[in-house]
């Protein structure tokens, strides 16, 4: 199953036996007594050693040996004679398969700032930080998959692209195979969508909720993991034009229950990369502990394994949004007119008073719950007092929003009426509002933005920097 990657031979015991070495070149040093190459082939944050002896190889293959460059290298695995590694490779053969002008390849063994790695985007991945931030994606998604395998959760693919456009249309990219420039018209001169692929308008998913719960009312519980679209222009650190959702949606389960769930989920999926992921957070705790440095002393943040530990830890703080409102109009920076946005029942929360009940009142993770109907989607199940809905929102330190959900209207009528008072045609959604009329069931369930689970466990500010090709208004270039 091809080489031994470098990550295992690290671990490896060494009896000067021969190995195999397949990577790109991080730095090369040359000393009097010996050249070293430091190899990494992206299995591990770690670099190996590799020492050949001077006059050992021409200085035209030398030559060839510069950061970025790609190798194979034979030799022997023996005890490091230098500090900070425990194993090298002694060099026996270097066979070049790929040369790095060092002239014009962008990626130097120097500090690159994060703004101009965006623009290499199909380059980052080489580097220390993204290499890292790419494994801590991958073991953060194989541990949904196995939390939700674990539970009894089937795994559910739905559409990517939607013809219901019950979330609101101007958010969503349209999907369509009309010539822009030629646009069928119907008699009265508007676009004739029945020409175009689908026979109707179709745009990209922003939610596989409404499909979820066509699943969770014959699964029982099922969850989706895929690609959603939002043409939101929120050019914010926060918000991606393309991210990855995990959306489980579960029959026979209430508010309390869903809550109990999200917790538990989040926290076992941050406990999975702490087990499995020491390498890299602790190169991303050190590399964020080097930012910090710059800042004074009260705005710095606690060292992110600490962070992450927390969270694990301790519970949520659960409250309903009268109450966080409550909070917010008794708080410091209300009185002193510190919030942008005006506080006041009703009001959809900015991610300032998020940031201000997590990060100053409360000092973890809270959950709100109960929202206005007025400031929540359709579906959500209305309480008895018929003005709030029974939604919980997931709060985070340093993002705000992680999670939202709710327990779903059940009652048949009852959700006709939410359609008909926000203006859906009901006509749209006729397969929706069928679950409620054939075996209908009280079921709830929520969303999690994978990239910003992904920004809080790898402790980076801005979204763009924790998928590896971001797209974004004006950017979709890689
Ligand atoms: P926000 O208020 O932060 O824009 P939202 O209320 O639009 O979020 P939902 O529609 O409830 O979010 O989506 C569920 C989850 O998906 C959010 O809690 C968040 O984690 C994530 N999410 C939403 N929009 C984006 C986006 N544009 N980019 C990345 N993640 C997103
Ligand atoms: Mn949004």
């Amino acid at each position: 199953m091809g080489p031994l990657q470098i990550k295992d031979i690290l671990q490896t015991s060494p009896e000067s036996q021969s190995v195999t070495l397949k990577g790109w070149v991080r730095t090369k040093r040359e000393s009097k007594n010996a050249i070293f190459i430091a190899l990494n082939d992206g299995s591990t944050i770690h670099n190996i050693q590799a020492v050949a002896e001077p006059g050992q190889f021409s200085d035209e293959l030398l030559g060839q040996v510069t950061t970025g460059s790609c190798l194979k290298i034979e030799g022997q695995l023996i005890e490091s004679l230098g500090s900070g590694q425990a194993v090298e490779v002694k060099i026996s053969d270097i066979q070049v398969y790929g040369t790095a002008d060092p002239d014009v390849y962008p990626l130097q063994p120097k500090k690159h700032s994060l703004e101009f790695l965006r623009e290499i985007a199909h380059l980052r991945p080489r580097t220390n930080t993204f290499s890292a931030i790419l494994r801590i994606r991958h073991a953060l998604a194989f541990a949904v998959h196995k939390y939700y395998n674990d539970n009894g959760f089937f795994y559910l693919h739905t559409p990517v692209i939607t013809a219901s456009d019950a979330e609101g249309a101007g958010e969503m990219f349209r999907v369509t195979t009309l010539d822009l420039n030629k646009l069928p018209r119907t008699e009265e001169g508007a676009i004739n969508f029945k020409e175009d692929f689908f026979g109707r308008e179709a745009n990209l998913t922003v939610s596989g909720q409404l499909e979820g719960e066509l699943g969770a009312m014959a699964l029982s519980k099922i969850y989706t993991f895929g690609p959603t679209f939002r043409a939101e222009n929120s050019n914010t650190t926060r918000h991606l034009a393309e991210f990855w959702m995990i959306e489980p949606e579960m029959a026979f389960y209430e508010l309390e229950d869903n809550m109990d769930l999200a917790e538990d989920f989040v926290k076992n999926v941050i406990t999975y990369a702490l087990d499995n992921c020491k390498d890299d957070l602790n190169f991303l705790q050190n590399r964020l502990a080097e930012e910090e440095k710059n800042k004074p002393q009260n705005e710095r943040q606690i060292p992110l394994l600490e962070k992450l530990s927390f969270v694990v830890d301790n519970p949520f703080e659960r409250l309903t949004y009268t109450e966080a409102i409550d909070i917010l109009l008794k708080s410091k920076p209300h009185k002193e007119k510190k919030f942008q946005y005006p506080v006041g029942w009703g009001i959809d929360l900015s991610s300032e008073h998020e940031r201000y009940l997590v990060e100053k009142h409360f000092k973890k993770p809270v959950i709100l719950t109960n929202y206005p109907k007025e400031i929540k989607s359709f579906y959500m199940k209305l309480d008895d007092d018929g003005k709030t809905v029974r939604a919980m929102d997931v709060l985070f330190p340093g993002i705000g929003e992680i999670i939202g959900g709710s327990q779903r209207e059940e009652d048949y009528e009852k959700l006709l009426g939410r359609v008909h008072e926000v203006g859906i045609d009901p006509q749209n959604l006729w397969w929706y509002l069928e679950t409620r009329k054939f075996g209908t069931a009280p079921h709830s369930g929520f969303g999690l933005g994978f990239e910003r689970l992904v920004l809080f466990v790898t402790g980076m500010s801005n979204i763009r920097d924790v998928i590896p090709f971001p797209r974004y208004p004006k950017s979709a270039e890689f």
